[in-house]
């Protein structure tokens, strides 16, 4: 018969992170007639014509690493 005691401590490494880490924060930044969508991170995506497309490169990003997609 187990007894209630043998419930040990949760699997370590498997905490539940309550606090959310705000590292992605994605702009879209014009130089010129380019645009390009840079991260907080360091990330940031090869220039282009369209500045909707740096807002794909941006989203893209973000899908990457799991973060909303809260694009500046
Ligand atoms: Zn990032």
């Amino acid at each position: 018969m187990k007894g209630v005691a043998e419930q040990g401590p949760e699997a370590p490494g498997r905490a539940s992170r309550t606090d959310r880490p705000d590292e992605h924060r994605v702009e879209v930044v014009e130089r010129g007639s380019f645009s390009f969508a840079q991260c907080g991170c360091g990330w940031f995506a090869p220039g282009r014509r369209s500045r909707d497309k740096s807002r794909r490169d941006a989203a893209g990003h973000l899908a990457e690493n799991g973060a909303d997609s809260n694009v500046a």
